[in-house]
């Protein structure tokens, strides 16, 4: 009886395995019956990859499917996928990152999904997305709630004509019946692209210049919407369209013909190209802190192109490109047996607006304008009458659409060419602000404070430090004062061996990163012969920003020289407390923001308290910046502050003052 049962209960749950995998070969063979029939019934490979994308998704009950192209690379000629920008998405809004920054990328060969579908013509699943190594989407992947996916190969013959990839909201495991039955659909389609071979140009050719291959106007406007978008998100992201004419264009059609015209244009598109950020997004360094992203040069028609450039800094940023695209027109073309010059009239138009004006001293108008409602075709009519302007002055020259932008860019770029100058000439000065002891009222060091002797006057360090760092000057620079400072430290502890006088320098954080900068730093206290224990590096906030084991690392071998470390301007960073007690430092400076408020509002009292307690707790010594009167002095005293430095005291001045201001302190004492 009890035998008899369990025979039942076994052959019951055979049957019901049976039915369920019947069941499942049935979806399956109606799946592949759907896709076959569709691709029997259309010879538009668009609408077969759409139909199946559609299908699958449907069968899998995943959300999120999308097609991709294989085809030569433009420059490289090498094979890459790039995206069809057709979708099977089951809702659009949660997976708009993930789209756009698919739209915006090509995969080469053994790249992230689907290149390993490329390199190898077999399916691929990726289990896990947020923990792949080779997956450069996984953050916008993760941000759009997708946790796993596979693709694979659409074949004609042995070569990948295609890559179709699917992704779902939860982890996954490997399926291979599953990727068996996608190898048989791959296939079904393959047969479809072979007999429609000539559209698969089409559908390149719908956003593609058929001259030059390059992107055309409705693919440049796609971007264009891509980049309005997501500078509407940041604000801060400063991106510029330029609109580049070829000069007298007409002259060398109408003289050579046009088929030498037609080969001019490729050629200055290559050149155009050449000049211009690669577009293969995928190979980029990652890590990069700010990593700009492709740049997009397209040709409009006829002697007209446009490039998207994102990701700057300042406007001035955008002239730079226009300058490099003039100059690899430098050398002639030649063309149908003649050397043919060409030059181009570039018009530029930026969004938002500019927010560094480095003349003015100061970060002047830090807050970006928000975008507005600027449409694409707002930017490419400015662009285009920015550069009707540059023809009209005089030809093979570049215009900004706003003229108030033009002289702040023109001012930048020869502030730079200066700066360059003054670093090769080693042209800096640095002035000395007494840093004094609360309770003595004496001094105990100073602060050295980089200043450039420039048309007649001195500029201050805000208005060319910034410069500096983007141009990569700033090490040069800080060296340069490192070496002064230490120099004067060895003079006047020589002179003054009892004030055990400290020298106070300021590093960028883009020194920290620099593999170089501690033997530099020995280098300079050996070659100068200050006391290390009296040398002071002033780091920022903005420098645990990056890698901060790594930061921790760089801290710990530059106080083996014997050298104390402060964290400046403390209090106007960005995650202060978390990180602190990890970093090695021996001094924390006060921001003078903080001390500013001591006489205007208790809270700015309370705050710099607790500044101090901290500063306390962990061992740290504790220095006011800006103390501008008696009040702040003795506010901070009372405080439990013990050093402090301002115009007070006094403000930075050249070694000889800062010598008498020694003279006259320890002679007296
Ligand atoms: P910092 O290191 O916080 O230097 C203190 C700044 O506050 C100096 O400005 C100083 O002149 C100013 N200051 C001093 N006392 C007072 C006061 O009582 N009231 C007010 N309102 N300001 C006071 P400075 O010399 O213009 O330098 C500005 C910043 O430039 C410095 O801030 C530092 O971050 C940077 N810097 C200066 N020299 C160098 C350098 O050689 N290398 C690098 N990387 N940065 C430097
Ligand atoms: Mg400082
Ligand atoms: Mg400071």
């Amino acid at each position: 009886m009890e035998r008899e049962r369990e025979a039942r209960r076994r052959a019951e749950a055979l049957a019901e395995d049976r039915l369920q995998d019947i069941y499942a070969k049935q979806q399956q063979i109606e799946l592949l019956n759907t896709i076959a029939s569709t691709a029997n019934q259309s010879d538009s490979i668009a609408h077969v990859l759409r139909a199946a994308l559609t299908a699958i998704g449907g069968y899998l009950d995943w959300p999120v499917g999308h097609a991709y192209l294989a085809r030569q690379n433009e420059h490289s000629g090498a094979s890459e996928l790039t995206p069809t920008g057709i979708w099977h998405l089951a809702s659009t809004q949660p997976f708009t990152a993930f789209r756009e920054c698919t739209e915006d990328m090509s995969f080469a060969i053994g790249q992230g999904l689907p290149g390993r579908v490329l390199d190898n013509g077999e399916p691929a699943w990726i289990e896990d997305l947020a923990n792949d190594d080779n997956f450069p989407r996984a953050p916008q992947a993760t941000s759009s709630g997708l946790r796993s996916g596979f693709a694979f190969p659409v074949m004609v013959g042995s070569e990948v004509a295609c890559v179709l990839e699917f992704f779902a909201t939860k982890p996954t495991e490997t399926d291979p019946d599953l990727l068996w039955l996608m190898w048989q659909i791959g296939v079904q389609l393959g047969r479809v692209i072979e007999r429609n071979r000539h559209e698969e140009h089409l559908l390149h050719n719908a956003s593609h210049d058929q001259l030059t291959g390059l992107p055309n106007r409705r693919l440049f406007h796609d971007r264009l919407t891509h980049a309005i978008a997501r500078a509407a998100r940041d604000p801060f992201n400063l991106f510029a369209v330029l609109f580049v004419d070829i000069d007298r264009f007409k002259v060398v059609n109408d003289s050579l013909g046009h088929p030498a015209g037609d080969e001019l244009l490729v050629r200055v598109g290559q050149r155009l190209l050449s000049a211009l950020r690669s577009n293969d997004t995928v190979s980029r360094p990652q890590g990069e802190s700010t990593p700009r992203p492709d740049d997009t040069l397209a040709r409009l028609g006829g002697d007209e192109f446009t490039i998207l450039l994102e990701g700057l800094n300042e406007p001035a940023d955008a002239l730079r490109v226009a300058e490099r695209l003039q100059s690899v027109l430098h050398e002639p073309f030649s063309i149908a047996g003649q050397d043919v010059y060409v030059t181009v009239s570039i018009g530029i138009a930026t969004r938002p607006y500019g927010r560094t004006c480095p003349q003015q001293g100061a970060q002047a108008s830090d807050a970006p304008q928000p975008p507005g409602r600027t449409t694409p075709d707002d930017l490419m009519r400015e662009a285009d009458m920015a550069m009707y302007r540059a023809k009209s002055l005089g030809k093979a020259r570049c215009e900004f659409c706003d003229p108030g932008m033009q002289t702040q860019a023109l001012q930048s770029l020869a502030l730079e060419t200066d700066l360059r100058h003054a670093v090769e000439r080693g042209e800096f000065i640095v002035h000395y602000q007494p840093i004094m002891s609360l309770s003595q009222d004496g001094i105990t060091g100073f602060e050295a404070l980089v200043r450039w002797p420039r048309e007649g006057g001195l500029v201050a360090p805000d208005a060319f430090i910034g410069i500096a760092e983007d141009a990569g000057l700033i090490h040069r620079i800080d060296l340069q004062v490192l070496r002064t400072a230490c120099r004067q430290l060895a003079q006047w502890h020589a002179d003054y061996p009892d004030a055990m006088l400290t020298i106070s320098t300021n590093l960028s954080p883009r020194q920290l990163t620099r593999p170089e900068l501690v033997g530099e730093v020995r280098g300079i206290l050996d070659a100068t012969g200050a006391p290390p224990t009296q040398v002071r590096l002033e780091i920022t906030e903005t420098a645990t920003l990056g890698n901060l084991d790594e930061l921790i690392e760089t801290l710990r071998r530059l106080k083996a020289l014997g050298i104390q470390l402060a964290m400046d301007d403390f209090g106007t960073g960005y995650s202060s407390l978390s990180y602190l007690h990890r970093l090695p430092l021996d001094i924390l400076k006060i921001d003078r923001s903080f001390v500013a408020g001591l006489d205007r509002d208790e809270y700015s009292q309370r705050l710099v308290q607790t500044v101090i307690h901290m500063a306390r707790n962990l061992g740290l010594e504790a220095v006011a910046e800006g103390v501008e009167s008696r009040t702040h002095a003795a506010t901070l005293r009372a405080l439990g502050c013990t050093r402090a430095q301002g115009y007070h005291y006094s403000p930075p001045v050249a070694a000889e003052q800062a010598t008498e201001l020694l003279r006259t302190a320890f002679t007296a004492a």
